[in-house]
């Protein structure tokens, strides 16, 4: 148990046994939440927490479990002053609290293209600068210029596109980040044409994937030239569950909470579902959903 006492002494918020939003509606609290007041003050308080508290980052908290026995340490959410939007002709600097459905309709007004991806993704940015999100065909690694983060030592960087090496789903980056804004290209629009490009994503994304289940999107990243969901459909797990988790029958590649399911069972559900994919074609699924423990 960690004590405030032991807490740097920060212009921000800290809360003690804290809920943690998520889309899989799970009821797991944080040991301490911490929001910085801004930029600065995560740095401080980066510069002087104990090396030996866990420190993580949750964004919208659209790809992850959070564990039932709670998180923890100290779980950094960074509040509603990081969201600031401001564009010139060619470029976008986007807060990383700044929710991707929300950057999606800033583009719309103002006629903004090559970010109508954002429009169907339910997180934030700093969560789709880590984890490369991306749908039809577009992706982060395709549109960020550079990124502004502090390391877990308390210091700023500049990142360049090319230093993150990013690939399906991630990046290679050599340290953990804190990212806290995101610079991207944008390509000369009109509203309608922005509009329209929007409505069709969403149209395609509604007919394919259990959008309004408690969920965290793509289970499993696709292994090289396959499918995830294609692979569990074909071992028989489509709609299969384990208490109140299950595996979506309208997308094999989502697992969803039906009602009141624990990060327990929808862990087993995953784990049964690699074991049987392995056992069926040696093929390893890889996590694409974060484990908040
Ligand atoms: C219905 C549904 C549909 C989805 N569809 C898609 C899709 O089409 N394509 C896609 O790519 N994803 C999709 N997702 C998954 C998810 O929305 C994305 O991965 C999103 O980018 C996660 O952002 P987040 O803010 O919610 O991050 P979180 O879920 O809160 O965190 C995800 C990871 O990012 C890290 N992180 C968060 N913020 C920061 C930060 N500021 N700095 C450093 N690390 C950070 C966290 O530590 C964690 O490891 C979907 C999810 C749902 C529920």
């Amino acid at each position: 148990m960690i004590d405030k006492s032991q807490l740097p002494e920060v212009k921000g918020e800290y809360r003690f046994d804290a809920k943690l939003n998520n889309w899989f509606d799970l009821r797991g609290r944080a040991e301490i939440l911490f929001r910085p007041k801004d930029a600065e003050d995560l740095a401080f308080f980066l510069k002087n927490i104990s090396p030996e508290f866990n420190v993580q980052i949750i964004g919208a908290g659209s790809n992850v479990i959070i564990s039932d026995d709670g998180v923890k340490g100290i779980v950094i959410k960074l509040p509603a002053s990081f969201s600031e939007i401001n564009h010139n002709e060619n470029t976008i600097t986007l807060g990383s609290a700044s929710l991707c459905l929300n950057v999606a309709q800033y583009c719309k007004n103002f006629g903004l293209g090559g970010l109508e991806f954002l429009s169907g993704i339910p997180g934030s940015i700093g969560g789709a600068i880590a984890m490369n999100a991306g749908c039809y065909g577009a992706d982060i690694a395709q549109t960020l210029i550079s990124a502004t983060a502090i390391d877990y030592l308390g210091n700023f960087h500049e990142i360049n596109n090319i230093d993150f090496d990013f690939f399906y789903r991630g990046n290679n980056l050599s340290k953990k980040y804190i990212f806290i804004s995101g610079k991207f290209k944008i390509a000369k629009s009109n509203p309608q044409e922005v509009s329209d490009k929007i409505s069709e994503l969403q149209k395609n994304r509604e007919n394919a994937q259990p959008i309004r289940a408690k969920t965290g999107g793509s289970t499993f990243k696709n292994p090289p030239n396959k499918k995830a969901w294609e692979l569990i459909d074909a071992v028989g797990f489509r709609g299969k569950s384990i208490g109140d988790a299950q595996i979506s029958q309208k997308h094999c590649n989502f697992l969803i909470n039906n009602k009141n399911a624990s990060s327990k069972e929808l862990i087993a559900l995953g784990e049964e579902t690699r074991k049987a994919v392995l056992k069926a074609f040696n093929i390893n699924l890889e996590w694409e959903i974060k484990i908040l423990e």
